[in-house]
């Protein structure tokens, strides 16, 4: 039986799943995020201010969606200052758009500017029970832990421009995705893209999606950081609870710019099949040491005729300006049903 996994027939829109506005440190408000990205052809974007959760879905209308979210960071302490800080930053997609209680928010972590932003948008204290963060493994888990229960997904971001190691996430728990393409720290380390590291955990057994985002701040007004790193996320419509449940349940593919308009499965015949925009390499990734490629100019679909050993597998595209385009990895257990 062919299985579709990336379904043309849904309808895929661009994703921006990390932004920041000036309710933290960026420089636009949401409002005029929103008109930027649209005119970008943007229909969603994930508003990922430090620290607090803001509601933007006053945004949502028929043609956007405004994902109510916020990034937490925790930090090592460090003697040396921010060049050596190690830290870690996830971002959490809340599924009730208008929540405002942050499952790790500590007002320690709130900027004087954030707090009165916060009164004057809702005219109440900021919900926060205080949790008392520290960079260890329990708490880092436990925020995850909290948040899941509330039905927040929960990302790792940027994990080389935080200096992770292996030893600060591989044991983690609960991580929906891992961002394996941040676009503002990629312009600042030049080593943000990170299938690597995706690969390490799914070979470690971490069952988890990946996406890209733009991390954008847009300092002084610039767009450098925007319109980068694309999520594409399937609906059947557009709304805040198809688009979260599409998240959920993996109707998503990331990229810096080829299109993958088809991914199917045939479980009898063990075809892998692709249709995607002109690019110049296709990749098939399974478990350990499987890469099958297809090379070749303006290719624009190949198929992958599996061992079934591949335990699971996941597509990259490669276009002729080396961006990249991913889709998260399938279990061949579960499309074998
Ligand atoms: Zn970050
Ligand atoms: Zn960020």
């Amino acid at each position: 039986m062919k299985k579709v996994l990336i379904d043309p027939r849904l309808k895929w829109c661009k994703a921006n799943l990390h932004c920041h506005t000036n309710q933290s440190d960026g420089f636009y408000t949401p409002t005029e995020i929103k008109k930027h990205y649209m005119e970008q052809g943007y229909s969603i974007v994930a508003f990922s201010d430090h620290e607090m959760i803001f509601d933007n879905s006053y945004l949502t209308d028929e043609n956007f969606v405004a994902i109510t979210a916020t990034e937490y960071s925790i930090s090592l302490p460090s003697p040396n200052g921010f060049r050596d800080v190690v830290t870690i930053h996830m971002n959490l997609f809340s599924k009730d758009p208008h929540n405002l209680f942050h499952p790790g928010a500590n007002l320690d972590t709130f900027s004087n500017k954030q707090k009165e932003l916060f009164k004057e948008k809702y005219h109440m204290d900021i919900p926060c029970d205080n949790y008392q963060r520290v960079f260890t493994q329990e708490s880092i888990q436990e925020v995850i832990n909290r948040a899941n229960s509330m039905g927040f997904l929960v990302q790792l971001n940027h994990p080389n421009w935080s200096l992770n190691i292996r030893d600060d996430y591989m044991n983690l728990k609960g991580l929906w995705a891992l961002e394996i393409f941040n676009y503002l720290t990629e312009l600042e380390t030049g080593a943000e893209y990170c299938p690597n590291i995706y690969d390490d955990m799914l070979r470690h057994g971490h069952k988890l999606y990946c996406t890209m985002g733009d991390d954008n701040h847009n300092y002084q007004g610039s767009f450098e950081g925007s319109f980068g790193g694309i999520t594409y996320i399937g609906v059947e419509s557009l709304t805040y609870d198809h688009v979260y449940s599409a998240m959920k349940n993996g109707n998503l593919y990331c990229t810096m710019g080829p299109i993958i308009k088809e991914l199917s499965y045939d479980n009898e015949k063990k075809i892998v099949h692709v249709e995607c925009s002109e690019v110049v390499d296709i990749i098939l990734v399974g478990y350990n040491r499987t890469f099958y490629h297809v090379y070749g100019e303006d290719l624009t679909h190949a198929e992958f005729i599996l061992n079934g050993q591949e335990k699971y597998f996941r597509i990259a595209i490669k276009d002729k300006y080396g961006r990249y385009g991913n889709t998260h990895a399938y279990y061949l257990d579960e499309l074998d049903k």
